[in-house]
């Protein structure tokens, strides 16, 4: 009787401890990864997973001290809001006349294929700087450049983002392929790298395959491999 208890007692240990495994191993679903879940997010000008928010609070208050009022032009995004955008982007340019192939290349200079984008995680966002002069269209190369608006706060996040966890994903290294230069775009490390990982065990070939987007039977298989190498994988290195 004794015995059987002690069996009892430690079987459940045992399951508990591997449960508990099993619940580490899955910290990040493929719902999750995809922005199909609803994350719990935080923030008020922006929505952010707890560690991103609670870092991006601490970067955003020493920003203050030197004169920039980070403002958050985006954070999280859906599924559903990713594929708002893309829809959107490709009536645009099939309508000017693009085939869809082009198209789609068109998009992908700066917009993702909805499920595949790093703003479903709630580990980046995009930022400029609200003390500045407004241009008409904020996300552009050229305001973060030279004389341009965001430029100063350019040189201060160049500086101290990284200190914060935070770094550019879309850098302006030479030759680096997939998405354009987003000198606007960072994402915080200490979330994004795992959840990055986690993103390269799934089956993203299978899953953009099956999805029905606006092009998406234009969506080949060597199309599919070069955007997970470019687009997903070709990235700061400080973020792989
Ligand atoms: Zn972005």
């Amino acid at each position: 009787m004794l015995r059987r208890d002690f069996i009892g007692i430690s079987t459940l240990g045992v399951i508990g401890i591997l449960s508990s495994f099993s619940m580490l191993q899955s910290k990040f679903s493929k719902d999750d990864l995809m922005g199909k879940n609803n994350p719990l997010l935080f923030g008020d000008e922006h929505k952010l997973r707890k560690e991103a928010h609670e870092a991006f609070l601490k970067m955003k208050t020493e920003a203050l001290k030197s004169g920039f009022r980070i403002k958050v032009v985006s954070s999280y995004r859906s599924y559903a809001h990713q594929n708002k955008i893309w829809e959107r982007k490709y009536k645009k340019f099939t309508k000017k006349g693009l085939s869809p192939i082009n198209a789609i290349q068109k998009i992908i200079e700066y917009s993702t294929i909805p499920g595949t984008s790093r703003h479903h995680w709630g580990t980046d966002l995009d930022i400029v700087d609200g003390n500045a002069r407004q241009p008409k269209r904020l996300l552009l190369a050229e305001n973060f450049e030279s004389d341009g608006p965001f430029c100063k706060f350019k040189e201060w996040m160049d500086q101290y983002a990284n200190t914060f966890g935070f770094h550019l994903v879309y850098t302006d290294k030479k030759n680096r392929k997939g998405f354009k230069y987003e000198p606007w775009h960072y994402s915080y490390a200490p979330l994004s790298v795992p959840m990055l990982k986690e993103y390269q065990k799934l089956d993203i070939t299978t899953e953009l395959k099956k999805t029905e987007l606006f092009g998406s039977s234009f969506f080949t298989e060597s199309f599919i491999k070069q955007y997970i190498t470019e687009n997903i994988l070709d990235i700061n290195p400080k973020l792989t």
